[in-house]
């Protein structure tokens, strides 16, 4: 296995995990016992793949085992940018699905409603907010390719606005921001949401349909039994069920017989790292419209408010701060 160091959930909280409730503990799974389904790690794949099973089979038995604490990984330190689009924008849509791009669109919009109507109707408080989208020009070159783009997103039913200097600045005051293309509130493409207080709501829901969640319950192997599997805690608990759902995202990498299975193989995103803009950059910056621009370079730097201090430093309740996360390409790979 690499040599991959993660950080404790106590050296590397995230500033969503620490700004709401954590809700209920679940106690790791102790002794043997046995399940219908089980599925190894509680983020939103994880979660919403409970949900889905108990959707189809009310009656099924469906545990969630998590090494850490629900939403410890990418689902709870996320931006909570909740999107349409399943290809990551329209123009990753064109570059790689052409033919499939108005089936594609279809299923996004009607995802990102169904994810609207789901949490409104599970009480779950995650912030959820129809916001737009704002990408914004730092370079001169971008500025033409925003405003050309204003009629290729027309042709695939999106309306998006193009704004000069003066107007962008309007939005979000930056010196930096040359030009910039908002899509309205009113195309139904774009929410924000807290991602912890989603990822939480999930596993309440889960919950209350009877799912098992264990914490603080790393799963070490899962091995074929006859007709199923058994899986092995780092406790040494076993647990038996006819399928699992291996839901552990970018730590696949840490599961030895996953990574050798022959039918994947795992793939390790990039570094992402989320951080506070620093002062100067936070005075330089008010926001009138638009909570969340994201710049045109290919980097992939996103920004957007949140309401609370990221850092110890004390701002008031009402301050908006910006959060930036910008992707960088990792170090080294872990395989
Ligand atoms: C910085 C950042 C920003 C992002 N921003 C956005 C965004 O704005 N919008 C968007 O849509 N997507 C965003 N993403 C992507 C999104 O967060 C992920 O696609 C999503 O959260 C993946 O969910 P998951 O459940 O598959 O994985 P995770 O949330 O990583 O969950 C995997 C879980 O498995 C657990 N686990 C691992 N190994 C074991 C084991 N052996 N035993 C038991 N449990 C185990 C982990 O502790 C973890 O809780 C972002 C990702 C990052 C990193």
């Amino acid at each position: 296995m690499p040599d991959v160091t993660v950080p404790s959930p106590t050296d590397a909280v995230s500033y969503w995990l620490a700004a709401s409730p954590a809700g209920p503990e679940h106690p790791p799974l102790s002794g043997d016992g046995a399940t219908d389904v089980v599925i190894v790690g509680a983020g939103f794949t994880g979660l919403w793949t409970a949900i889905a099973l108990t959707d189809t089979d009310p009656g099924l038995r469906v545990t969630i085992l998590e090494a850490e604490t629900i939403g410890y990984g990418a689902s709870g330190r996320n931006g909570g940018f909740c999107q349409a689009s399943l290809t990551h924008g329209l123009a990753n849509g064109l570059r790689h699905f052409p033919d499939e791009l108005a089936i594609l669109d279809a299923e996004g919009l009607a995802n990102l409603a169904a994810i609207e109507a789901f949490v409104r109707d599970n009480g779950i408080d995650c912030d959820f907010e129809r916001t737009g989208d704002l990408s914004v020009a730092d370079q001169p070159y971008q500025v033409d390719e925003l405003k050309a783009w204003v009629d290729v997103a027309a042709e695939w039913g999106e309306e998006v606005v193009f704004l000069d200097s003066a107007a962008v600045r309007e939005e979000v005051h930056s010196p930096l921001w040359q030009a910039g293309l908002f899509r309205p509130p009113a195309q139904g493409r774009d929410a924000l949401v807290d991602p912890a207080k989603l990822v939480r709501g999930l596993a309440r829901v889960c919950e209350e349909r009877g799912v098992v969640l264990h914490e603080q319950t790393r799963v070490e192997a899962v091995e074929r039994r006859a007709g199923g599997v058994r899986l092995r805690t780092d406790d040494g608990a076993l647990l038996d069920a006819d399928h699992v759902v291996v839901a552990t995202s970018a730590f696949v990498y840490r599961f030895a017989w996953v990574s050798s299975a022959p039918f994947g193989t795992p793939v390790v995103p990039d570094v992402y790292r989320m951080t506070a803009s620093s002062s100067s950059a936070r005075s330089a910056q008010s926001v009138t419209g638009c909570r969340s621009p994201s710049s045109v370079r290919a980097s992939g730097s996103v920004t957007r408010m949140t309401w609370a201090p990221l850092s110890a430093a004390p701002l008031a309740a009402s301050s908006a701060i910006w959060s930036q996360a910008t992707m960088t390409e990792a170090p080294e790979s872990p395989r």
